[in-house]
C-alpha cells in the first residue's frame, strides 16, 4: 500500500522535474533564475488530481480491513467505520505530501540562482535539478513510510476505541521491532507499556503518544518508527495485533 502512494508522488515529481528543466533552459540566458521553476501552483493540482484519490483509497481499504479482519458484529462494525474518519485521515496525509513540493521548490530556486549567477550552462543546471529531485524522491519515500505507518496505527487505534465504546475491556501494548534500527526509547517503551488501559497514552522517551507514529508526537519519536501495538480484548474477540492486518 505504501508503494501505490509512493509511485503516484514520484510520477507527479517527474512531471515537475521536466517543467523545471524546461524553465531552466529557457531562462538561463537572462541571468535570473526562473521564479518558480518547480511550478508550485501546478503541484497542488497534481496532488489533488493524482495523489489524493490514491491516498483516499488506501485509507478506505485500511478502515474496512480492520472491521472485516475482526469479524465483528454488524453493529460494532458500523460504530467502527463511524469512528475512522477516512476523509480527515486522508487530508492529513495529503497535507504532508504537499510540503514536499514547497521544500523542493525552495531548494530549486536556491540552486538555480547560484548556478545562473555563476554563468553555468544548461547541462550543469540540469545536473543541479537532477540532484534536487533525487533528494525529493528520498523525502517522498520517507514521508510515505512515516505517514502510512501512522495512518495504519491510527486506524487500528480508532477501531480499538470503538470496540471499547461497545463495552469491551481493551488493553494495549507497545511492540517494538527488536532489531538494530529500533530506537532505544522504543525498546524501553515496549518494556514500560504492556497491557495498559486503552485510554492511557504510551510513555515514550518522556513524551506521551497515543500510538506508534502518532502524528501529534514529536518528530524524534515518530519519523521512521516501525513499532506496532497489540490489543487485548476480553470476551470472545481474542487478541488483535495491529501488525496482523492484511497487507494492502
Ligand atoms: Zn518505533
Amino acid at each position: 500500500m505504501e508503494l501505490r502512494i509512493e509511485r503516484a508522488i514520484k510520477r507527479a515529481l517527474s512531471i515537475h522535474k521536466k517543467r523545471a528543466l524546461a524553465a531552466a533552459s529557457a531562462q538561463h540566458l537572462t541571468a535570473a533564475a526562473p521564479p518558480d521553476a518547480f511550478g508550485l501552483d501546478a503541484w497542488d493540482s497534481s496532488i489533488n488530481d493524482e495523489v489524493l484519490p490514491i491516498i483516499g483509497n488506501v485509507m478506505e481499504d485500511l478502515a474496512t480491513s480492520v472491521s472485516s479482519f475482526l469479524q465483528l458484529s454488524p453493529e460494532i462494525r458500523a460504530q467502527l467505520l463511524g469512528k475512522i474518519d477516512v476523509a480527515s485521515r486522508t487530508a492529513n496525509f495529503v497535507d504532508k505530501v504537499r510540503t514536499i513540493g514547497s521544500d523542493i521548490s525552495a531548494q530549486l530556486i536556491e540552486e538555480l540562482t547560484v548556478g545562473i549567477a555563476k554563468g553555468e550552462g544548461t547541462a550543469v543546471l540540469a545536473r543541479h535539478i537532477d540532484s534536487v529531485f533525487d533528494v525529493g524522491n528520498r523525502i517522498a519515500e520517507r514521508v510515505v513510510r512515516t505517514e502510512t505507518h501512522g495512518a495504519s496505527e491510527g486506524t487500528s487505534h480508532a477501531s480499538a476505541n470503538a470496540i471499547s465504546a461497545a463495552g469491551y475491556e481493551v488493553t494495549k501494548s507497545w511492540i517494538d521491532t527488536a532489531d538494530e534500527r529500533t530506537r532505544e526509547s522504543h525498546r524501553q517503551a515496549a518494556a514500560d507499556n504492556q497491557d495498559i488501559p486503552l485510554d492511557q497514552p504510551y510513555r515514550v522517551g518522556g513524551y506521551e503518544l497515543d500510538y506508534p507514529g502518532d502524528p501529534d508526537g514529536p518528530a524524534d519519536e515518530v519519523i521512521r518508527c516501525r513499532c506496532s501495538q497489540k490489543y487485548s480484548l476480553d470476551g470472545a474477540l481474542g487478541p488483535l495485533k495491529s501488525g496482523d492486518m492484511p497487507d494492502l
